[in-house]
């Protein structure tokens, strides 16, 4: 657990993250991690001094299984509703699943096999986000479809940070891409990243890797400017 500002905690859950929103309107939980770390994710909760059915709401980048693997088994402990773009909701009631093409057919299977051992999906999605929507806790939506078609930046203009989920990875404090494999749209992910040079910035989180805890932006900047 790491404090990255002094309203928003880290929940490292081995490879991918989660973060907890302290601020005001929270606790909000933003992402969920894998099924495999829905045990950590509540002990981190609890040394937190967050209990489930404390939490506001929970937001979702996007409908990744490393993402809302803990959805389910948190809904049966809070009633706090779930967020997400309202293109992504059907990936997260597993109504469809998300778009694949080219060797992406093969990590596919093994996101469908995992799909199949740990039915990580939810029958609803209470609260369908559109993009530069501001949620109660002060984010504006920021829709960077490509890694999948909903997937989500959180901004938080006022506190000057910025959550991508996986629109941009910081791997072993490495910025990087979307990992190809799961991304069927490079072409739109590279677009979608290119929002970012409006926006003004200090803190960057993602859903893999450490945080950029202070001056983001020029490191984002300089990262876009070699793609
Ligand atoms: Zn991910």
């Amino acid at each position: 657990m790491e404090q990255v500002h002094p309203h928003l905690i880290r929940i490292e859950l081995g490879y991918v993250n989660a973060f907890l929103w302290t601020g005001p309107k929270g606790p909000t939980l933003i992402d969920t991690g894998s099924p495999w770390t829905f045990t950590k994710l509540l002990d981190q909760l609890q040394a937190a001094e967050v209990v489930p059915a404390a939490l506001q709401r929970i937001i979702l980048t996007h409908g990744d299984i490393d993402h809302i693997g803990g959805l389910k088994g948190l809904t049966e402990l809070t009633d706090a509703p779930v967020a997400c773009h309202t293109v992504e909701a059907v990936y997260i009631t597993g109504q469809q699943h998300r778009p694949v093409k080219g060797l992406g057919k093969v990590a596919a299977v093994w996101t469908r096999l995992a799909e199949a051992i740990y039915k990580p999906f939810i029958p609803q999605v209470q609260e369908l986000l559109l993009e530069k929507e501001c949620t109660p806790e002060g984010f504006v939506v920021w829709h960077m479809p490509g890694h999948t078609p909903g997937q989500i930046a959180l901004y938080h203009p006022e506190d000057k940070l910025i959550i991508l989920g996986d629109a941009l990875l910081n791997r072993g404090g490495k910025l990087s891409l979307p990992i190809k494999l799961f991304t069927p749209d490079m072409d739109q992910a590279l677009e979608s990243l290119q929002k970012l040079r409006k926006l003004d910035f200090d803190t960057a989180c993602f859903g893999h890797g450490p945080c950029i805890r202070h001056g983001a932006k020029a490191q984002i900047m300089a990262f876009l400017d070699t793609q």
